[in-house]
């Protein structure tokens, strides 16, 4: 029988699985009242019950809510424990209790290694952390609102990082002067965030947000990491979970949020093993789940700025005077969304012009008109997910039809949907509003006509560029700036490159040796979530050769 939410959640460990986890951890005494950690704290144990009842605890506004109590053969924790990040609540001796304790090291291990343990622990704290977003109980409070790009950006951070936090939104909680006042921010400071209801920010960058919840572990310039991962999307999170489950010791660099492109797909269809869909933001979530189950280390929103070091012993600029350093490194930086050139765009950007078509921005256009740009299957997916909610979706694109561009079953699900208007021939020609975005025009190309509607959401699907720029010109690149692995390399371009060894490069590697690449941002790329997952995990196995020399 299928367990219930509340069973996933609160698992009762076997006397034999608790013999288990005792033989590993450390048995002790814990009188009433007793903190076994508190909220905010940086390395926080893991516990699992054997007598008695440990209570967890959420701080608002002065008082104490209770969020679980667990009885014997039960145990703490949720994902935060897993990634070393601070802990959310405060965990706390309802009465004399006996625990075994465990560090993070220790849980770690158990997981890796005890799968029948490690499958309940996993699913419990992936478990809890969903209920942890679902209600908002989390240590950051975001006040903002739909008008202003900046908050779009920061509940985006947040989503894709799996960090729960509460909204406040300017323009509808009648409460809000309260808090405003209450942290001695205004309205003009949005978006603002309070962490811990201790620090505000206003107006955060993501990097500020990271840093003041906790989501990165602090840099060791010193450590020769065996490799460094370039970019959190499917290529990178997949090399990092297996080099990491191999024993590998690796960094992953994410410049923003892991899941990359394929985190701002509303619907992945075609990625085998889930034949009713996937959204690109739960793949991605369970990917760095298993990325942090194995022990890879994730700094978010810490981009590469500057490629350095040579073979057997690379620097990767991570800003601020700081660097990381590896014997190898896979980049796995993918693609850049390809912005248009009207000037009007960048204004617009998050208060009407979006880049992606998830839950979130479908959320604040339900009954409205919306255009997508684009005849790609990534402008095809979001017109069609659109349009379960909008009123109606104008699909724009340059040429005369999507045959050419867009895959066979979503051309037919446009044709088919009452809501979607497809329009041939046809481009931008003004974005208008003030604050928000309030009209758009666009023009025929075959005929010069142009129509005027006022819309108030444009979803930009229209392609991407590599990103490619930091690496300064160190490696290979092709005409378009993708980076040529393998038997791409002509010897011409290894001899420019200095490649110093007798052997020639393995698949996916680079003009430098140990240096690889993977994804969308290799030459020759299939722009699929499929192949940049195949691909990250083929380039462990030849890192593995090349650590081994
Ligand atoms: C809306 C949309 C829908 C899609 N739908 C599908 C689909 O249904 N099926 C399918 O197979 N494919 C789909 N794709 C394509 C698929 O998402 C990509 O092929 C895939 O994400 C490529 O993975 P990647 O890891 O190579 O690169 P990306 O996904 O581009 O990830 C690269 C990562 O690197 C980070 N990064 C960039 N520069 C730096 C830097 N300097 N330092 C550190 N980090 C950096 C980025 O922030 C990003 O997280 C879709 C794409 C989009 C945009």
């Amino acid at each position: 029988m299928a367990k219930s939410n509340a069973e996933r959640m609160f698992p009762v460990l076997t006397p034999a699985q608790i013999a288990r986890v005792a033989a590993r951890g450390r048995v002790r005494a814990v009188t009433a009242a007793e903190v076994l950690f508190e909220s905010g704290d940086a390395t926080t144990g893991f516990f699992v019950v054997t007598e008695g009842q440990v209570e967890v605890i959420r701080h608002s506004g002065g008082a104490e809510d209770l969020v679980a109590a667990y009885g014997p053969g039960q145990f703490t924790g949720e994902m935060n424990m897993l990634a070393g990040r601070p802990a959310l609540v405060r965990a706390r001796a309802r009465v004399d209790c006996e625990v075994i304790e465990m560090d993070r090291g220790q849980l770690l291990a158990l997981v890796q290694t005890d799968s029948e343990i490690g499958e309940i622990l996993m699913r419990a704290f992936i478990v809890r952390r969903v209920e942890l977003i679902a209600q908002g109980l989390g240590d950051a409070i975001v006040i903002g609102s739909n008008h202003c790009g900046g908050t779009l950006r920061v509940k985006e951070f947040l989503t894709r990082n799996a960090h729960p936090y509460a909204y406040v939104d300017l323009d509808r909680d009648s409460d809000v002067q309260a808090l405003l006042d209450q942290f001695h921010v205004t309205a003009a400071d949005v978006p603002i965030v309070v962490c811990r209801g201790e620090i505000v920010l206003r107006r955060p960058s993501n990097r500020q947000l990271a840093d003041c919840l906790g989501l990165n572990e602090a840099v060791d310039s010193a450590q020769l990491h065996d490799v460094i991962v370039v970019g959190a999307g499917p290529a990178g999170l997949a090399a990092a979970v297996y080099a990491a489950s191999e024993g590998l010791d690796v960094l992953i660099v994410e410049a923003n949020s892991p899941g990359g492109q394929a985190g701002s797909s509303s619907k992945i269809e075609n990625y085998l093993g889930f034949p009713t869909g996937i959204s690109g933001q739960a793949l991605a979530g369970r990917a760095f789940a298993q990325a942090e189950k194995f022990g890879a280390h994730i700094l978010i929103a810490r981009g590469a700025i500057q490629f350095n070091g040579e073979h057997t012993r690379y620097a990767i600029e991570i800003g601020d005077g700081e660097s990381v350093q590896a014997r190898t490194i896979l980049i796995a930086t993918g693609a850049e969304y390809r912005r248009p050139l009207l000037e009007s765009f960048p204004r617009f950007e998050g208060v009407g012009v979006y880049y992606g078509a998830t839950f979130m921005e479908a959320q604040q256009c339900v009954n409205d008109e919306v255009v997508v740009i684009g005849g790609g299957n990534s402008a095809g997916q979001a017109a069609v997910f659109l349009a379960q909610t909008a009123k109606r979706v104008y699909l724009l694109v340059r040429s005369a039809g999507l045959a050419q561009t867009m895959s066979r079953y979503l051309i037919r699900r446009i044709e088919e949907h009452p809501a979607i208007v497809l329009c041939t021939h046809s481009e931008i020609a003004a974005l208008e509003g003030e604050a928000h975005l309030e009209r758009v025009r666009w023009r025929n190309t075959s005929t010069g006509e142009v129509e005027s509607r006022d819309i108030r959401h444009v979803f930009v699907m229209a392609g991407a560029k590599p990103a490619t720029g930091w690496l300064g010109g160190r490696l290979a690149l092709d005409d378009k700036g993708f980076i040529k692995t393998g038997t791409e390399l002509s010897k011409e371009e290894l001899i420019d490159a200095g490649w110093p060894l007798l052997r020639a490069p393995f698949l996916l590697e680079t003009s430098l040796p140990g240096v690889f690449a993977a994804g969308d941002v290799r030459a020759g790329n299939l722009k699929r979530v499929a192949a940049a997952v195949g691909e990250g995990s083929i380039a462990v196995s030849f890192i593995h050769r090349v650590l081994a020399d």
